[in-house]
């Protein structure tokens, strides 16, 4: 305790009072209208001390200030103290910043379709496309020009059915990208995105019924599907596969179906804590994905749930066998990548920063109204500097040529 410490105690309410010298702590419950005369002034039950010559204090609710008697006190490290020396000079910042964007750190979301010759465009999603396959090799042979960690595989069928067939069939659109890619940039990862919505005529992301009274996703019956769309990816050269569908054991049952048939070796990517989110907006248009009846609240993450809710779904998927672990959309649940990455440290943690955060920066960047590059790295880092060391994102290319 400084010898200069003052204590203020129980004085009347309303009550002013002149201090020529420095308040340092004010208690939380304490109601203080100050006239400030100069220097600064911490009100609140802040452990920082305030630095200012004279002030006067009408207190109300009055419990304790202590008041400390000139610029220095026990507590206070200032001028000792002066955090912008480390914000002075560029070559400083730069040595003492701690996140740092990489490309081999980034993966790009691709949607591979039918066809030759073939970029359409997504219109919610200012420079991308849905890729026919030739057009996809020279994307992914671009990918891996840049640096990029890898990518990551969306196919658009042209027939859709019950089941979403498409996905699991051998020469199916995402099949022959995988092909495709892997013989244009052998070196290049390619994750594939296992789900059904993109492949089923009702958009959901299984086999739909109406066993619980509505209509809803069979999860044990998904789950059967999810194993054989699994192995088609696998025996199509996939390096790593995604599954996205937030299906109740599905990491287990995938696990399973690789190793049964000798993909002991491919890593699952797990889609662990997946929100039913608005910001997948634009992605249904890319993926043409959008459900026709119903929304997917039944199996993807309440937003407004306990944060707590993701943690479990991390351990289960863990203890099944996921090896990397995803938290999606990313932006506005910097809370659960941080909650994540401190529970499960040494974990692999990828974040997708999903298409509406991406679209809302280029739909402002068009009106002027903000620096889309600015805007884009500095979301980047914050989803970083959360906990995500993995990032799964639209500006993946861009932000290796920003980077240059
Ligand atoms: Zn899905």
């Amino acid at each position: 305790m400084s010898p200069n410490r003052r204590v203020y105690d129980k004085s009347p309410e309303g009550e002013t009072q002149e201090f020529n010298s420095t308040v340092s702590r004010v208690p939380i419950r304490t109601v203080v209208d100050y006239t400030r005369r100069g220097g600064n002034v911490w009100i609140g039950n802040s452990t920082s001390p305030a630095d200012f010559p004279s002030v006067e204090l009408t207190v109300f609710n009055f419990q304790l200030v202590e008041v400390y008697d000139g610029a220095m006190n026990s507590d206070s490290h200032f001028p000792a103290t002066r955090l912008r020396r480390l914000r002075y000079h560029p070559a400083v910042r730069s040595l003492v910043r701690e996140v740092r964007l990489d490309p081999s750190k980034l993966i790009l979301p691709l949607f591979v379709r039918t066809g030759s010759g073939i970029r359409q465009p997504i219109s919610s999603m200012p420079g991308h496309a849905q890729l026919s396959i030739d057009l996809l090799k020279a994307e992914v042979r671009e990918a891996a020009d840049l640096g990029l960690g890898g990518v990551i595989l969306f196919g658009i069928p042209d027939e859709k059915d019950e089941f979403g067939s498409n996905s699991y069939c051998a020469d199916g659109i995402i099949q022959q990208g995988v092909r495709a890619a892997k013989a244009a940039a052998p070196d290049l990862l390619v994750v594939t995105d296992v789900c059904f919505c993109e492949y089923t005529n009702h958009g959901h992301c299984g086999v739909v019924n109406e066993k619980t009274g509505r209509p809803d996703v069979d999860n044990d019956a998904t789950l059967e599907l999810l194993a054989k769309q699994v192995v088609s990816h696998a025996q199509a050269g996939a390096d790593m596969v995604a599954p996205s569908g937030m299906m109740d054991g599905m990491i287990g049952a995938i696990r399973g179906a690789l190793d049964a048939e000798g993909y002991q070796h491919l890593p699952i990517m797990s889609y662990a804590a997946k929100y039913s989110s608005a910001f997948y907006g634009p992605f249904r248009e890319a993926a043409e994905s959008t459900p026709q009846f119903g929304d997917r609240r039944a199996y993807q993450m309440d937003f407004a749930a306990a944060a707590e809710q993701a943690i479990r779904e991390v351990e289960l998927d863990l203890a099944e066998g996921a090896d990397i672990i995803m938290v999606k959309p990313a932006l506005a649940y910097l809370d659960i990548i941080r909650l994540v990455a401190e529970r499960f440290p040494g974990v692999p943690l990828a974040a997708y920063n999903v298409s509406g955060e991406f679209s809302m920066v280029k739909a402002a960047a068009e009106k002027g109204w903000i620096d889309e590059q600015a805007v884009a790295l500095e979301s980047l880092a914050a989803i970083t500097r959360a906990g995500a060391s993995i990032l799964l994102t639209y500006w993946a290319k861009d932000v290796a040529r920003w980077l240059g």
